[in-house]
């Protein structure tokens, strides 16, 4: 009788160690729902060529818009690193997403984001050019894993088999579209100004009449502001208005707002 209780409890601990091992095997995270690398509403062709690098794709618009100048857009929220790579990548931006996922955005004309920065998905990080070894204006766009290239998604659906030329297979954008990312807070006052920058020299994108919900992807440091008996120097990035409002204006009684990222 007890040795049967003592095999019965061994193959009970064996079953549950497996388990928890199992658990343990398990791919650490899912990977996050990228986006296309460019704006709402835009539609870009894509192709993957023989000399191409960890199953990239490059990326022209085709909706008529010119792709030199256009906007690059985080897929996903993360932590963006700039690099430089003259003679191959050019000017290029690497976002981290964690869980070991990382996205890759070459040949930008320039960098819109600081390196180190926390940015948004559908936050613009780069503009499109043609810097490095590129023969003309596109997105070069890669999706990686622990390093190694995958097999490109967006929206949780794989663009394989990848064309070789431009032209026959296209994506729409619904990246930066709204109801993306930030966090909604009620401001106060009449005719507050959004302006370009967190500086009170930057010109204004847009005003806010009266009081409403704005959606706050960031925050940082810029100018001070005296208003209504405050003093802030912080700054709220607003997702809908494209700019920076002060702080002194939403309706949170912290001077930096709790649960916004630092821009
Ligand atoms: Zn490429």
């Amino acid at each position: 009788m007890r040795s049967i209780r003592t095999i019965v409890y061994t193959v009970l601990i064996a079953a549950v160690t497996a388990v928890f091992s199992l658990v343990a095997a398990a791919p650490a995270q899912a990977a996050p729902t990228f986006k296309a690398p460019f704006p709402c509403g835009q539609r870009w062709t894509y192709s993957h060529h023989s000399a191409e690098v960890r199953q990239a794709l490059d990326f022209v618009r085709n909706d008529g818009g010119t792709t030199a100048g256009t906007p690059v857009l985080a897929s996903a929220s993360g932590t963006a690193t700039r690099y430089s790579q003259p003679s191959g990548a050019g000017n290029y931006i690497v976002i981290n997403h964690g869980g070991g996922w990382t996205t890759y955005y070459f040949h930008l004309s320039a960098y819109s984001v600081p390196s180190g920065a926390y940015v948004n998905q559908g936050q613009q990080i780069g503009v499109t050019g043609s810097t490095g070894n590129s023969s003309g204006a596109h997105i070069h766009y890669e999706q990686l894993f622990n390093g190694v290239g995958q097999v490109i998604s967006i929206n949780g659906a794989s663009l394989a088999p990848y064309p070789g030329s431009y032209g026959s297979k296209a994506i729409t954008s619904d990246n930066g579209c709204g109801g993306g990312g930030g966090k909604a807070f009620r401001t106060w006052g009449t005719g507050v100004l959004v302006r370009a920058d967190a500086r009170l020299s930057a010109p204004p994108v847009a005003t806010l009449p009266g009081p409403t919900t704005v959606y706050v992807l960031c925050q940082k440091q810029g100018d001070t502001v005296n208003a209504e008996g405050y003093t802030n120097n912080w700054w709220a990035k607003l997702r809908d208005q494209g700019g920076f409002m002060t702080n002194i204006y939403i309706d949170d009684p912290a001077a930096v707002l709790p649960g916004v990222p630092v821009c």
